[in-house]
């Protein structure tokens, strides 16, 4: 019998069975991979540099970038958080640094310095990594579980780790075992606009847009790019994140609200106006963008909310062109009429319950034994290391309850 078999030998998966090797030597560790490549989505993370986690230090701070499982994860971080991730990776000659944003890579920006050190791990403790081994059922059977796979062969083993991920597949398998699983649906998406003059703009960036999902309560700030569908970027990921399960139930048919201009109230954009009329350099309107914005931008804003503004010189603007602009740009309703995939960065929202599972532990509440963690549970967070970051952490909790639990 096995002491440990650990299901899906991506993020999560292997970075529990590189701890588990470290710290249960000697135990019979087995890792299965469906597929023949483990670590797939690492090695394309980040656009090839995998963004391995943030420098967001403190729990407080750290859980507001997770729209679902924010308060399962508290008592996690507190257990192994980012800094606890980067110094495991440098404790293992992988060197991490942070960018302006936050956001960690490995020094080398290659994802495959992770990869590499991961299966180093597996490789040098002794743990078995199986490619191309489905699972499709675990039964509990006495002293631990059979686990079934695809070719038909079985493990007998005393606990299992499942890192499956965001794939619905599995879930017949957990459902099995009396887990019930959050549907799964998309997060971290752009949205598709009906405005043809938006796409027309497609490249355009907005340093510091503030946007909001006003029907549903939901806002968002930060960088937002335009694109041939309508509008993507930071800003519009981290949205599209706290709004996913709304925007599904209405099919990603809405409002979105656009302030372009980063400032806090329609008083603040008609000071930043005046300021510009009472200037002692009197110059087009068109010429002299506002607020960051680019040249292009700022053109077809003008056009959309005051087109008489486009030949005057800025001391000509009038004051009901000055209100009207303000409130505009204040405040844009464009049309969301779909969604698309985020090639960066996508994750689905949804998977086990967390309800059922013990957050000091990642075991189970149903079928002791069996332990959860990464994407294959209910947790998902904005872009920026955050999805990695829940994964390490409930790999790390898994792999040292397991060894606890079998050491006793
Ligand atoms: C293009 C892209 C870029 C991304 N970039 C980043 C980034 O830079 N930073 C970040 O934080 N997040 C990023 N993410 C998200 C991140 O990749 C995921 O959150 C993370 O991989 C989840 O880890 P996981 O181990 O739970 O699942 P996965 O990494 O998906 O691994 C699950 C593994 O289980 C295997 N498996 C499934 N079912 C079975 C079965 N029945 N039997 C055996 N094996 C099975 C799968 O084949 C897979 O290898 C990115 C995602 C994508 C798609």
């Amino acid at each position: 019998m096995e002491d440990v078999v650990i299901v899906g030998a991506g993020a999560a998966g292997s970075f529990a069975a590189a701890v588990l090797g470290e710290i249960l030597p000697g135990k019979k560790i087995t890792l299965l991979e469906k597929t023949r490549q483990p670590l797939a989505k690492v090695k394309i993370s980040g656009g090839g540099r995998c963004n391995v986690t943030h420098n967001c230090f403190e729990v407080k701070s750290l859980i507001e970038n997770y729209p679902r499982g924010r308060d399962f994860l508290q008592s996690a971080f507190y257990k192994f958080r980012p800094k606890d991730m980067i110094a495991w990776l440098e404790e293992r000659n992988v060197p991490v640094k942070a960018e302006a944003d936050g956001r960690c890579f490995p020094d080398t920006n290659r994802s495959q310095t992770i990869i590499d050190c991961f299966l180093r791990g597996i490789e040098a403790n002794g743990v078995s990594l199986l490619k191309e081994k489905e699972v499709v059922v675990v039964k509990p059977v006495t002293g631990g579980f059979e686990v079934v796979l695809k070719d038909g062969e079985s493990i007998l083993t005393r606990k299992v780790l499942f890192a499956t991920g965001g794939l619905t597949r599995s879930y017949s398998i957990f459902e099995a075992l009396g887990h019930e699983a959050v549907k799964p649906i998309p997060s971290l998406f752009g949205l598709e606009l009906e405005e043809e003059w938006i796409k027309n703009l497609s490249g355009s960036v907005v340093k510091n847009a503030k946007i909001a999902l006003k029907e549903f309560g939901i806002t968002s700030s930060g960088p937002m790019l335009l694109t041939h569908f309508g509008i993507s970027g930071p800003a519009v990921l981290k949205l599209s994140a706290f709004g996913a399960l709304k925007l599904a139930s209405v099919n990603y048919q809405t409002k979105v609200t656009i302030n372009w201009t980063g400032l806090h109230s329609v008083t603040a954009i008609k000071e930043a106006f005046y300021a510009e009329k009472n200037a002692v350099e009197n110059k087009k309107v068109i010429l002299t963008p506002l607020f960051s914005l680019s040249k292009n931008l700022w053109h077809a804003l003008l056009t959309v909310i005051a087109p008489s503004a486009l030949g005057k010189n800025r001391k000509d603007l009038s004051r009901s062109e000055i209100d009207l602009l303000s409130e505009g740009l204040f405040q844009m309703p464009l049309t969301v009429v779909g969604k698309t995939t985020n090639k960066e960065e996508f994750v689905t929202a949804g998977g086990v319950s967390l309800d059922e599972i013990y957050p000091k532990t990642m075991e189970s509440r149903k079928t002791p034994g069996v332990y959860f963690a990464g994407e294959v549970l209910n947790i998902d967070g904005v872009t920026g290391g955050f999805n990695f970051q829940s994964a390490w952490t409930t790999a790390w909790i898994a792999a040292h309850a397991i060894s606890e639990s079998l050491e006793n």
